[in-house]
């Protein structure tokens, strides 16, 4: 069963005040169309949750830099609707950008410090597109929870950092990173890897597993340490140019001067067209007494 659409603010409003009357929880699940696997277990996971799921394919032009994708983004509601709708989205919302934006916006979330390090030094601007749209979702939704990806790890901390920021009454969720069984993580910029470059993109994961192995088996605390294992393994493939590899704090991603507790290694790089991002957890092991 393929999902309702609605494009306007006001159709939106409708909807929701219709759920509401009758009493519904609403779960909201931000994609930007082009939906696979990873995107249907958020929506899944939101169903189970809330009574009543509203799905938003929107495109965020704020989001992308001068130079990147926008406009090869794919796109295609009639495919989006038909899975969202089989994952359990009661209405899709997929406004354009103009009924977003009727005038040019003069208000920009900026989120400090976490959003400084990583993805936001590679990419000046994006969170602050992510975060001002995000928001904007927020108002147009309001009560209720909203489910994103760790594949996104980063994304995911912006968000929960303005929402306490800013006491917004959603109630964010983090979800795992849904993976090909080779484990490739699912993106809709997979679909930019010719053939050869798909064979290869796993090897972005093994890099995060190898640094894994120096916290977990090796049982070293040495950042250092575990950033020479993922430069190492991900240099192996020469196609692949690295932007970062990092071992970092998962609450505010600063990277620790020794290891502790639970951690996150997260990496970033081009292959051909695209530019690839993924991350794990790992946790230092505590010593056991001899
Ligand atoms: P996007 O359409 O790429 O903006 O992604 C929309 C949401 O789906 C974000 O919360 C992403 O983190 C999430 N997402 C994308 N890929 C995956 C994946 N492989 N596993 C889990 N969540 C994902």
């Amino acid at each position: 069963v393929s999902a309702p659409v609605v494009t306007t603010r006001a159709a939106l409003d409708e909807w929701l005040a219709d759920r509401r009357a009758g009493g519904a929880s609403v779960g909201l699940v931000p994609t930007m169309g082009a939906l696979h696997a990873g995107h249907l277990s958020l929506i899944r996971r939101a169903k189970a949750d809330n009574d009543a799921v509203v799905t938003s394919v929107y495109v965020n032009p704020l989001q992308f830099g001068a130079g990147e994708d926008l406009s090869a983004y794919p796109r295609d509601l009639d495919r989006d609707r038909g899975l969202a709708g089989e994952a359990g989205t009661d209405v899709v919302f997929a406004p354009s950008v103009d009924e977003m934006w009727p005038e040019p916006s003069q208000t920009t979330v900026h989120v400090e410090g976490v959003s400084a390090p990583l993805e936001g030094r590679s990419r000046p601007g994006h969170f602050d597109g992510v975060a001002t749209i995000v928001a904007k979702l927020f108002g147009l939704v309001g009560l209720c929870t909203a489910y994103f990806g760790e594949k996104d790890f980063q994304q995911l901390a912006v968000i929960k950092r303005f929402v306490q920021d800013l006491s917004l009454p959603v109630h964010v969720v983090g979800c795992p990173v849904v993976r090909d069984p080779d484990g490739l993580a699912l993106s809709s910029r997979n679909a930019y890897l010719t053939d050869e470059e798909r064979e290869l993109a796993p090897r972005l994961y093994w890099a995060l597993l190898a640094g894994r192995r120096v916290i977990e088996d090796e049982r070293r605390t040495d950042p250092d340490a575990v950033v020479e294992a993922m430069t190492a393994s991900l240099a192996e493939v020469p196609r692949f140019t690295l932007d970062y590899a990092a071992v970092v704090d998962p609450h505010d991603l600063v990277p620790p001067d020794t290891l502790t507790g639970d951690v996150r290694l997260l990496v970033a790089a081009r292959l051909g067209r695209a530019r690839l991002i993924d991350n794990i957890p790992a946790t230092v092991p505590v010593p056991v007494a001899s």
